[in-house]
């Protein structure tokens, strides 16, 4: 990449990711619960997998096989877990360089069993249910225990590790007391049924954590699979309301740099049609008012409604493939061409400004003092 360019900069904190590594690590061990870093929110970035790895985080997770290739030549040590279901070319590879994959297909399981066979692994599996998410995962429970039994009982290389569930993706479903409980039942009938303890009970994801602080998670559930508390720590305090003052929501920071400022008219002028992606966006008059643009768009961060100016009294107006516009009417400061402002962020802005080749990452480096922890 050209060594002049500066902005787009991510600035990556690895102290506040080890904060919210070893709070979070210290949280669920104390209730028996190992943590899957999963990894795919940040593309899998080493620095950032180090300090989860480094603080101690039991398994590394992500739906995406190239990520956790990549990462098996560098931490061969620890156990990884894909938490995608395995596509059917992936079968070799998922043999070769993963540990547990999570599964809700017989075809699958079986083309896992042969491969394993061919090179002569080992290969854990975890099934899903599907607790009314409605995305991946066995629906009847009936049909879930004949396959766990069909596993135990008739495959030699692919090892029944234990049951798992993702709830809050597709359905919006918020895991509770009651459904996990469930998952729990379903965890016992199989395990009366074989004879003995399954290994792992995966109950969710960032989204579970909130049952541990109100102390409602049922005891059989012994992993989470957390990516977002772990990476940018903003769902729990912003979306959830938990006040949680030993987590940084402030892991991640876009800086972008201004490349216009003028006072415009905020309604548009003309015959209105469509934006830039076929959308018909309301616009409200507000008058004149100044404004600025950043030289970051759309192709880097996709949701502006995501990214948060720390900048007070900047608002963001609205984006384009290329172009972040934002009100400065409300702003103290005085800004000019050639100024960078920051943004704080959510998920999906941090997962996709990861893996944008535009933006430039520079970390903030571990402190001494965290490397107690490794
Ligand atoms: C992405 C994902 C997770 C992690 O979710 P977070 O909300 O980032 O904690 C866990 N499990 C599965 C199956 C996932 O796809």
């Amino acid at each position: 990449m050209d060594t002049t360019k500066k902005y787009p900069l991510l600035e990556i904190n690895l102290n506040k990711i080890s904060d919210n590594t070893k709070y979070l690590l210290d949280l669920c061990n104390e209730n028996n619960i190992s943590i899957s870093a999963v990894v795919k929110g940040v593309n899998a970035d080493e620095e950032v997998v180090d300090v989860l790895i480094e603080g101690g985080c039991n398994y590394i997770a992500s739906s995406r096989l190239e990520q956790l290739i990549s990462l098996k030549k560098k931490y061969s040590h620890k156990e990884n877990m894909l938490i995608r279901m395995p596509m059917k070319h992936e079968i070799k590879e998922v043999i070769k360089y993963v540990d547990i994959s999570l599964n809700s297909e017989i075809q699958t399981i079986n083309l896992l069993e042969k491969e394993c066979k061919k090179q002569r692994k080992e290969h854990k599996i975890l099934l899903m249910v599907d607790l009314g998410d409605l995305r991946e995962g066995f629906f009847d429970k009936e049909e879930l225990i004949d396959i766990a039994l069909y596993i135990e009982n008739n495959l030699e290389h692919v090892k029944l590790y234990g049951i798992g569930t993702n709830l809050s993706c597709y359905g919006s479903i918020k895991p509770s007391q009651k459904n996990l409980s469930y998952l729990c039942e379903i965890a016992e009938e199989i395990e009366e049924k074989i004879s003995r303890k399954l290994d792992m009970i995966s109950g969710g994801s960032t989204t579970s954590l909130p049952l541990l602080f109100d102390d409602k998670m049922p005891g059989k559930i012994n992993n989470l699979r957390i990516g977002e508390a772990l990476i940018v720590g903003r769902d729990l305090i912003d979306y959830w309301g938990y006040d949680l003052n030993k987590m940084h929501k402030d892991t991640m920071i876009l800086k972008a740099e201004i490349i216009e400022i003028k006072e415009k008219p905020t309604y548009p002028i003309g015959e209105m049609f469509l934006d830039a992606f076929g959308n018909k966006p309301i616009y409200e008059d507000r008058g004149i008012r100044k404004r600025a643009i950043l030289a970051v768009g759309k192709q880097d961060f996709v949701n502006d409604r995501d990214l948060l100016p720390l900048d007070e009294g900047v608002e963001i107006v609205g984006s384009s493939s290329d172009h972040l516009i934002v009100d400065l009417q409300n702003s103290k400061k005085d800004f000019q061409v050639g100024d960078v402002m920051s943004f704080g962020m959510f998920y999906s802005c941090a997962l996709y400004l990861t893996s944008s080749k535009y933006v430039l990452k520079k970390y903030v480096e571990l402190k001494e003092l965290h490397k107690e922890y490794a």
